[in-house]
């Protein structure tokens, strides 16, 4: 049964939402090593099985930074600055997230993260992992 991960940024302006048919334990945990997650402490998710929501409760509140290759979304509250993760569409126009677990309410259920290095991958290579990787999603904005 689908179990619906519900989080959402410090100020409660954008609200994060993963349903999902797996455990914390099975979903894992990532810790990317680039400079940007690093600096916020971020520990991601997704299920490519699943389902993500972003959800906007204020209009204009949802940044999206772009550093790197350009190949996502970088999804910051521009209001008290949570990291909440990354998205980007698909060719077919079908979105795709990661959600950073540290603002789920259930981010202590969670294991330890594993590493992951993405250093030297091509902007190709970056997609075709998300593509089998990410949670499809949508964002909804007002
Ligand atoms: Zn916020």
């Amino acid at each position: 049964m689908a179990r619906i991960y519900e989080g959402g940024c410090h100020c409660g302006a954008i609200s994060l939402a993963l349903e999902s048919a797996k455990s914390p334990a099975e979903l894992g945990v990532r810790e990317c090593d680039c400079s940007f997650c690093q600096g916020h402490g971020a520990r991601t998710t997704s299920d490519n099985a699943g389902r993500a929501t972003i959800r906007l409760a204020e209009a204009g509140r949802l940044n999206r930074y772009h550093f790197g290759l350009h190949t996502a979304d970088i999804l910051v509250c521009n209001n008290c600055g949570a990291y909440l993760g990354a998205y980007f569409d698909a060719e077919d126009g079908q979105g795709y997230a990661t959600l950073n677990t540290r603002y789920f309410a259930a981010a202590g259920e969670f294991p330890a993260a594993s590493q992951s290095h993405y250093q030297g991958e091509t902007a190709e290579g970056r997609t075709q992992r998300r593509l089998g990787l990410w949670t499809p999603a949508v964002i909804e904005d007002i």
